[in-house]
């Protein structure tokens, strides 16, 4: 294994089990990689309150702060910290109020035609900063495991085949592109087959803004970079896991790492590791004891 002077990295799922597990053993592993000055990006669907419990700037030494980056909200916010250890916005991708109902418009005209030409149900999430979920397993609670569930893509499947919907989820990121131009508004869908989400970045913006400002910045080449995440298989053709969006064209010749433990569907450029949250330890470990 070589020495990555960038890491990117997802959070649930690949850094810790769920947003409320202890988060110890993973910070006590990142500050000394920090500390060598290894940049660190975790990229998540989430809020900053979500990870660690808001409390990352409190975890880790002032000095590291700086190495340390977050895109969160599927590539709505990137985030860094200034020389007091505060938390900035370095760029955001936040709707104007037009832009944001016309979002919101399209997510329920989703839901509309589902119920209307299928009897499907579904709810809607309308307040996350620049994308509505559609929550396609209204009876399905995913309790504190907020990822992506072994068996939701058959059950997924299972539901959208027994109202006569044989488009299935690929059909509805299709649908959702569709019904967003008709609102004027380009909507990039993904899934993780129990959510469908509509809206206008994807992990991917917060990849593509990090490479260029943090990375291209400190002249770190590709073969420097790597990322890591839980997410990348296909979950079924033509549909990509939330963490394949990472693969962009100024991220695509980095490492791509997956420790979901499934290798099939997995994009030609990643790396099924399996192992999960401790695969990802042990590689933080390894990384601080390579120089
Ligand atoms: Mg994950």
């Amino acid at each position: 294994m070589k020495k990555y002077k960038a890491i990117f990295f997802d959070w649930d799922g690949t850094a810790v089990i769920n947003r409320w597990a202890p988060v110890d053993s993973v910070i006590s592993k990142i500050i000394p990689l920090l500390d060598q000055g290894i940049k660190l990006f975790i990229i998540s669907g989430t809020t900053y309150e979500n990870i660690a419990a808001g409390s990352l700037h409190s975890l880790i030494p002032v000095n590291c702060l700086k190495n340390l980056f977050l895109g969160l909200g599927r590539g709505a916010y990137n985030l860094g910290f200034n020389d007091a250890g505060e938390l900035i916005v370095l760029s955001s991708a936040i709707p104007d109020i037009e832009q944001r109902l016309r979002i919101d418009k399209a997510a329920f005209e989703v839901h509309q035609y589902l119920l209307k030409h299928y009897g499907i149900k579904t709810d809607i999430v309308f307040s996350r900063p620049n994308y509505c979920k559609v929550d396609l397993l209204v009876e399905n609670d995913r309790k504190e495991n907020l990822f992506l569930q072994s068996d939701e893509i058959s059950r997924v499947q299972d539901l959208l085949l027994s109202h006569g919907y044989t488009y299935g989820l690929a059909g509805l990121l299709e649908l959702a592109r569709k019904i967003g131009k008709q609102n004027d508004i380009d909507i990039i869908p993904t899934t993780d087959a129990k959510y469908l989400e509509m809206g206008i970045t994807t992990k991917g913006d917060n990849v593509s803004y990090f490479m260029q400002h943090v990375v291209g910045k400190n002249n770190i080449t590709c073969n420097e970079c790597c990322f890591w995440g839980d997410e990348f298989r296909y979950l079924v053709e033509g549909v990509p896991g939330s963490d394949a969006y990472m693969i962009t064209p100024e991220s695509s010749d980095c490492d791509f790492f997956d420790v979901s433990g499934e290798t099939s569907l997995l994009p030609g450029n990643v790396v099924g590791v399996g192992g999960s949250i401790e695969s990802f330890h042990k590689f933080l470990t390894q990384q601080l004891n390579l120089y």
